[in-house]
């Protein structure tokens, strides 16, 4: 820590007296030179850490984007279909044709995405209950509505 203070201090003496030796070779006032040497390091220094701070901030923005993306998509545990049938947890996307690079063979494999539809029954009351006469009713009642519609 001291070592770098002590450097980064040589670095801008020694600076600062090229200017100051520049300033006076060119018959201009040498202290004047050391002064305008010292100032030009603190402007370049801070506009230097001024554009540090943004590119940190932009690339802070762009992996927050890229991080509200990778939510955007549905994650699935898949099976490689080489020999050594390795899993893998990626990302997929509904709307479009879904690859990944397997880890182990680096293949390239298409992942097949299928729909199936099922119809959604209502389940009947009172079973926990062992009420038999009330599922019976439930089932003449349904059978009924059906016949009236
Ligand atoms: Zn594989």
């Amino acid at each position: 820590m001291l070592r770098r203070l002590i450097s980064q201090l040589c670095i801008i003496i020694v600076v600062a007296l090229c200017f100051g030796l520049l300033f006076n070779a060119v018959s201009l006032n040498f202290y004047l030179g050391i002064a305008f040497g010292i100032l030009i390091q603190f402007a370049v220094f801070r506009a230097f850490s001024y554009g540090l701070e943004v590119y940190a901030t932009l690339k802070n923005k762009q992996l927050e984007n890229e991080r509200i993306k990778e939510f955007s998509y549905q994650g699935l545990a898949v099976e490689c279909p080489c020999s050594k049938k390795i899993k893998d947890f990626v990302p997929v996307k509904l709307n479009s044709s879904n690859y990944y690079k397997c880890k182990e063979c680096s293949k390239t494999v298409g992942i097949v995405l299928a729909a199936e539809t099922a119809l959604v029954t209502e389940p009947i009351t009172n079973t926990a209950t062992g009420d038999v006469e009330a599922i019976f009713n439930k089932l003449v009642e349904q059978q009924v509505k059906q016949k009236a519609s």
